[in-house]
C-alpha cells in the first residue's frame, strides 16, 4: 500500500530524520539518501533504481563504500541487488521486520525489562481495541473468529494467543500503534520460558477473555472492547509476575513469533552478543573480545563476524577498534538507528498525524502515571525546567525511567514536523508538574491531556489553534 504521497507524517521535502545518521559513516549516509530517494519516488516495488556503476556514478562514491550502503540499505529491506544481465538494485515492499528487529536491538541493550513492557502494553492495547471496534469489517470478523477457533484447538498455546493482539492491533488501522504492538509482543515472548504448571488455568483465562473482547469489537462496542482489553492485560501481568524467575530475560536470540522469520546469520550473532552483554552486565567501554577471540568463541566465519560487526557498529551497540589492545568494544544505547528504522517504515505506510496524536496522548498518560509514583533528586521541577515542547516531554519520559515508552515517545516526536514559532507552553509544562510533586496524578493527567489537546492542532498541521 505505497501511498501516493510517501511522507504524509513530516510533510515537507525533507522528512524529519535529516541529522547524523548514527555513526556518521559514509555508507550509512548514502544508504538513507538511496532510501529517501526511493521514498520520494512513491516508493515503487520492483522498479530497478540502476546497476552497480550507474548507482557509484549518481552517489558520487567508490564501489566499497556503494556496497556498504547497499548492505545496509538491504538490511533494513527496502531494496535488494539482483544479479545477473537485468539485475540493479531493485526497490522491495518493506515488512515490518527491519523496523521492530531494530527496536528490538536497542530495548534489549537499553535493559528493558518485563515490567516496561508490559506498562507499556496496558497503555496501548486498550486503545488498540477500541479502535479495532470501530474499524471493524467483515473480513476482520472473519479474521478474528478464525484466530479465536485456531485457540480453541490448540489448547490453548501461548504463541495462538499472540495472534489474536497482533491482530487487534493491524485492524486498528493505525500502522504506528500496528508497529508497536508488534515490537511489544515480540518483547513479551522473550520473556517468556514456556509453559509450567500454572500456566494451564491462566492460558484457558486468556482464552475466555479473548472471546469477549472479540465479542466487543465485533459488536462495535468500543468502551466494553478497551475495558475488556485493560482487564486481560492486568490478569496477564499479574500472572507473568508470580511465575520464577520473574523478570529476567531469556536471553535466547531465538526468533519472535512472527515477527523475525528467518533472521540472517549476522543478525542472530549480533542478537547473541547482545544478549552475552546483558548477562554480563557489561557496561560502555568494556572489551569483548579480540576478532580471533570472537570467531573461535562464536564458531562462525569472518565474514558473518564482520557482518555482525557492522550491524553493531550501525546500531551504536559496539565497534570494532583495531590493533594491539583492540577488540570489539561496548558502547552507549544510541537509538538513533532504531528511530530511523521505524520512521522509514512508518512513511512507507502512509501513516497519518492523527494517527500519532492518538498513540502520543496514551504514552504520555502513561509516562504521568509512572513519574508521580516516583521520588526524584534533583527534584522534578529542577529537572524539567526551561525545557522546549518536545524536550520536556521527552524527559518526563525518560523520568518514567521506561525505555519502551521514551523510544516510542521518541519516535511519534520525530515523525511529525513542528510548526516555525510553536505557541508558548511553559505555563502548562509547569502546572503538570506541580500536580506531579503534590502526587496528584488526576490532576497532572487532566493538564497533560489538555495540554496535548492544545497542541493537538499543530500536531495535526491545522493553524494554530487561540491562545488562552
Ligand atoms: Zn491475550
Ligand atoms: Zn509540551
Amino acid at each position: 500500500m505505497a501511498a501516493s504521497d510517501p511522507m504524509p507524517v513530516t510533510g515537507s521535502e525533507q522528512p524529519a530524520l535529516t541529522a547524523d545518521p548514527g555513526a556518521g559513516k559514509l555508507a550509512a549516509r548514502v544508504a538513507l539518501r538511496i532510501e529517501r530517494d526511493i521514498a520520494r519516488a512513491g516508493w515503487p516495488i520492483g522498479h530497478v533504481l540502476g546497476s552497480e556503476p550507474a548507482l557509484q556514478e549518481r552517489y558520487q562514491v567508490s564501489r566499497q563504500v556503494l556496497r556498504e550502503a547497499i548492505r545496509l540499505v538491504e538490511h533494513h529491506r527496502v531494496a535488494a541487488m539482483r544479479r545477473g544481465p537485468f539485475g540493479g538494485l531493485v526497490v522491495c515492499a518493506p515488512d515490518a521486520r527491519a523496523a521492530t528487529s531494530a527496536m528490538l536491538m536497542y530495548l534489549e541493550f537499553a535493559n528493558t525489562t518485563l515490567e516496561h513492557v508490559l506498562a507499556v502494553r496496558l497503555a496501548v492495547e486498550p486503545l488498540a481495541a477500541a479502535l479495532a471496534a470501530e474499524h471493524i469489517t467483515e473480513p476482520g470478523i472473519a479474521e478474528l473468529r478464525g484466530l479465536l477457533a485456531d485457540e480453541a484447538a490448540t489448547c490453548p498455546h501461548p504463541r495462538s494467543l499472540n495472534r489474536l493482539h497482533l491482530a487487534l492491533a493491524r485492524l486498528c488501522g493505525n500502522p504506528a500503534l500496528e508497529l508497536f504492538v508488534q515490537v511489544l509482543c515480540a518483547l513479551t515472548a522473550r520473556y517468556d520460558r514456556g509453559p509450567n504448571a500454572a500456566s494451564d488455568r491462566a492460558l484457558a483465562d486468556a482464552h475466555q477473555a479473548h472471546r469477549s473482547i472479540v465479542a466487543a469489537v465485533v459488536a462495535g462496542e468500543t468502551s466494553p472492547a478497551q475495558f475488556r482489553a485493560t482487564e486481560h492485560l492486568t490478569a496477564l501481568r499479574r500472572h507473568l509476575r508470580e511465575r520464577r524467575p520473574p523478570l529476567e530475560a531469556t536471553g535466547a536470540a531465538e526468533t519472535p513469533n512472527g515477527v523475525a522469520g528467518d533472521v540472517k546469520l549476522a543478525e542472530l550473532v549480533a542478537q547473541q552478543i547482545i544478549a552475552e552483554i546483558r548477562t554480563n552486565d557489561w557496561g560502555p567501554g568494556t572489551v569483548i573480545g579480540s576478532e580471533a577471540a570472537l570467531l573461535d568463541r562464536l564458531n562462525i566465519g569472518r565474514s558473518v563476524l564482520r557482518e555482525a560487526v557492522r550491524l553493531l557498529e550501525y546500531h551504536s551497540i559496539a565497534y570494532m577498534r583495531r590493533g594491539p589492545g583492540g577488540g570489539l568494544i561496548i558502547n552507549r544505547p544510541d537509538p538513533t538507528a532504531s528511530v530511523q528504522a521505524i520512521a522509514r517504515h512508518l512513511r512507507y505506510r502512509g501513516t497519518s498525524p492523527g494517527h500519532l496524536c492518538v498513540l502520543r496522548g496514551a504514552l504520555e498518560l502513561e509516562s504521568v502515571n509512572h513519574v508521580s509514583a516516583l521520588t526524584h533528586d534533583p527534584p522534578l521541577d529542577a529537572e524539567l525546567a526551561g525545557l522546549a515542547c518536545d524536550d520536556w516531554h521527552l524527559r518526563l519520559a525518560q523520568l518514567s525511567g521506561n525505555p519502551v515508552l521514551w523510544l516510542f515517545l521518541r519516535i511519534l516526536i520525530t515523525l511529525r514536523s513542528l510548526p516555525a514559532d510553536p505557541p508558548p507552553t511553559d505555563a502548562e509544562h509547569d502546572g503538570i508538574t506541580t500536580a506531579l510533586l503534590g502526587e496528584d496524578r488526576a490532576l497532572a493527567r487532566y493538564r497533560m491531556r489538555h495540554h496535548l489537546r492544545r497542541l493537538d492542532p499543530v500536531i495535526v498541521g491545522r493553524p494554530s489553534a487561540p491562545r488562552p
